[in-house]
């Protein structure tokens, strides 16, 4: 039988995991699972409950709904777009997750240990069967820290920056959302996250030691892809 392996892809916020870890997927037949996405739909939940009063969050208030167990995520394959959409509470919730305010604000909501414990479990049942990949930021540390191969991904926070500001710019439906993306936010805001994710008490962002670093700053999509394809086979030769 065909062995099997859990692929664990952590970095930096806006280094193209997704992108790489999606079609590496799509070409080994594997599963892809974006677990930001978990955390901006948690986001998007405790927005629309006012869970975000002028500072801070209110922590007491969504901990009975994830206790209560209020808040569904799940993944839907879209063959539109070959993708897997995220639904928060059976609504698809994929284009408003990606929207600045919640990124501006999902790192507050993923440094809630409460939070950390609920996707965890589910990420961990997601991967019972193994032939998985999936991103985030402690997939090869918390999650699986017994992934067959885990890549670490980073590169300069401008070239991040610049390339979610083009990936929201590719999405802006009118003149009037494209006037509203500002670079010099986008980049605030990839600075801010990673210090929040590095510096946060549970499950911090940090490389697993038997990693592999990949920084992409100067690669193109075709050469990430090779790379990885590369990993992977190796592993499976081993
Ligand atoms: O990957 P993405 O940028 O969509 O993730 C959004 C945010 O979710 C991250 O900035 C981080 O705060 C949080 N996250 C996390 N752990 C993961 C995945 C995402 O804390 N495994």
């Amino acid at each position: 039988m065909e062995m099997k392996i859990i692929i664990a892809i952590d970095g930096h916020s806006s280094c193209g995991k997704s992108t790489m870890a999606k079609q590496l997927a799509k070409q080994i037949g594997y599963v892809y699972v974006d677990t930001g996405a978990m955390y901006r739909a948690v986001t998007l939940y405790a927005m629309r409950n006012g869970m975000f009063p002028d500072e801070g969050i209110r922590e007491e208030e969504l901990k009975k709904a994830v206790n209560n167990g209020d808040i569904h995520i799940n993944f839907k394959f879209n063959p539109c777009t070959g993708r897997p959409d995220t639904y928060l509470n059976n609504e698809k919730v994929e284009d408003e997750i990606r929207q600045m305010a919640v990124s501006n604000r999902v790192s507050l909501i993923a440094a809630l240990p409460f939070v950390r414990a609920l996707l965890t479990e589910q990420q961990q049942a997601m991967g019972k069967e193994k032939g998985i990949v999936m991103d985030g930021r402690d997939i090869g540390t918390a999650v699986f820290p017994q992934a067959e191969l885990k890549i670490f991904v980073t590169a300069s926070a401008k070239v991040r920056a610049q390339r979610r500001y083009d990936e929201l710019m590719g999405k802006a439906k009118t003149e009037e959302e494209k006037a509203k993306l500002n670079f010099d936010e986008i980049l605030k805001n990839v600075e801010e996250r990673d210090y929040l994710d590095s510096h946060r008490e549970t499950s911090p962002l940090k490389q697993a030691k038997d990693a592999v670093v990949l920084d992409n700053s100067e690669m193109t999509i075709e050469e990430q892809n090779a790379w990885l394809l590369e990993r992977f086979q190796e592993k499976l030769n081993k």
